[in-house]
């Protein structure tokens, strides 16, 4: 589409201001009368496109990804920062605390004696996540194993500080996993003076391979390993063997950002918040998982900034960081803000991946209406017609999407704020029904480079970011335009 700043929202504002006179007991959403089409004609897919061009040009300049804690993710605050700023907005950025981890180098297990064994990284030793650093060489000490394992889960190996009564300080702890957090048995073994945890997992079907586990947070010290169950139950077959064990991790709490711009103008208590996530999963640059959100959003911002619409509702443009690790970023901010804070958030708009692939066109299902279904806070709703709606007028079908908390929005809701957004799929298998109304390729994923390294610009569909480039302005406009406030409409 062509570079247009949009002028003829000046008109449709007197419009909206005649349609305000609505009967509080049936609040009407008058907002369906605004005309979003000069904005939606200024939004351009090729500068989308180019967001995500930077965005990638970032991730390779930094360890190939922009997960927090990287160069990756410092590049693209930067980026988006500067974009935000020389349009006008006003940026702050909000410092929080992740739990960092990372692995420069395979663990090693090696029983000295009776009989030199090594075991092997990843069919037999992990390091968990989280676990300390360190090199030592001493002897097994099995703490309360059930072996062999009781048919159920059973066993409670390191859960109690009692397990360790007859510990000797300085000999590597071998547990079993069941009954308590991996976090629970490798503290107790650390305070118990264990040089090193080894955590095999519990014997029964579907109990024996190698346990891939966290500790959660930083602050064990010694090397923690999960083991499969045969080496953890050889290693108990010969108590006091001397094993070596070496681990290399950078294990600490990183200080990251979420990226906040807000316009000058519209009511300060009805505020829009529109958000997308700004960090990678480590193991790709995440330019449909969430570049696709980010670049769209940047554009919308770019164009309303250029734009002479004067908003009712403040808009707020939120880049959330640490989402990969568990909502961190968007849970940290809801949970900072003071009651009449929340409360003057009048809606919250997530966009989480809007340029799948082999895309559908799917809306969160704020009314809880789909069989199963949550409904979100009221106007959740109202917020999942619009989208609707505005993908029907383009001649667009689409479904709705499970309102599962899996991105942003979730704290939001759990706020009682409303929210929806739209989503064009991860790993999810297209069905056949899916390829007759969206076309693309049933029995493939909607994004087959989910959470990996092939999330690259070749990941991303232009369709896509297109017509939900064309929804997210749509209905953010009306949001911004509306005379009701968002919480009031249903
Ligand atoms: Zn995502």
């Amino acid at each position: 589409m062509k570079r247009a700043a949009f002028r003829l929202l000046a008109a449709t504002l007197v419009l909206v201001v005649s349609l305000a006179g609505l009967t509080a007991a049936n609040p009407v959403p008058a907002t369906e009368k605004i005309d979003s089409s000069a904005l939606r004609e200024a939004m351009s897919t090729p500068r989308i496109r180019d967001h995500l061009v930077t965005l990638q040009d970032i991730a390779r300049a930094g360890a190939g990804s922009r997960a927090v804690g990287t160069p990756g993710y410092q590049g693209s605050v930067d980026y988006v920062r500067d974009r935000l700023t020389a349009a006008g907005y006003r940026v702050t950025l909000q410092p929080f605390t992740v739990p960092y981890f990372d692995e420069a180098a395979p663990p090693a297990l090696t029983r000295v004696r009776p009989t030199r064994r090594a075991y092997a990284p990843e069919s037999e030793v992990r390091t968990m996540s989280f676990s300390g650093s360190g090199a030592v060489t001493a002897g097994v000490q099995p703490v309360d194993l059930t072996l062999p394992p009781g048919p159920d889960a059973s066993s409670t190996s390191g859960c109690e500080q009692a397990d360790f009564s007859r510990f000797s300080r300085g000999a590597v702890a071998l547990l079993q996993r069941g009954g308590c957090p991996f976090a629970v048995k490798a503290a107790n073994a650390q305070d118990a003076g264990a040089s090193a945890v080894l955590i095999m997992n519990e014997g029964q079907p579907g109990r024996r391979d190698t346990i891939a586990g966290s500790l959660e947070q930083p602050g064990t010290t010694v090397p923690v390993l999960g083991l499969s169950y045969d080496a953890g139950a050889e290693l108990a077959a010969a108590p006091d063997s001397p094993v070596r064990v070496v681990t290399r991790v950078v294990s600490e709490q990183r200080e990251t950002v979420n990226v906040i711009a807000d316009s000058a103008g519209g009511r300060a208590d009805r505020v829009v918040v529109a958000g997308a996530h700004l960090d990678s999963v480590p193991e790709g640059p995440g330019i449909n998982d969430d570049g696709s959100g980010v670049a769209v959003l940047l554009e919308l911002a770019d164009q309303l900034a250029r734009g002479s619409v004067q908003p009712r509702n403040r808009i707020r443009f939120a880049f959330w960081g640490a989402e990969e690790l568990g909502l961190l970023g968007s849970t940290h901010y809801v949970t900072t803000l003071a009651p009449e804070q929340v409360s003057d958030i009048a809606v919250y708009l997530n966009f989480d991946m809007v340029g799948s692939p082999n895309f559908a066109r799917m809306v969160l299902d704020g009314d809880g209406s789909e069989p199963g279904g949550t409904a979100g806070p009221p106007g959740s709703g109202a917020v999942e017609r619009m989208f609707t709606e505005h993908f029907a007028t383009q001649g667009l079908p689409s479904e709705p999407a499970e309102f599962s908390g899996r991105s942003d929005y979730g704290p939001f809701v759990d706020a009682g704020v409303p929210a929806g957004g739209l989503f064009t799929g991860a790993e999810e298998v297209k069905t056949p029904e899916q390829a007759n109304r969206y076309g693309g390729t049933a029995g493939q994923p909607l994004d087959p480079c989910y959470h990996q390294a092939c999330d690259t610009l070749d990941n991303v569909s232009d369709t896509a970011l297109e017509q939900f480039g064309d929804a997210a302005a749509d209905v953010v406009l009306r949001m911004m335009l509306s005379p009701t406030s968002p919480r009031e409409l249903r």
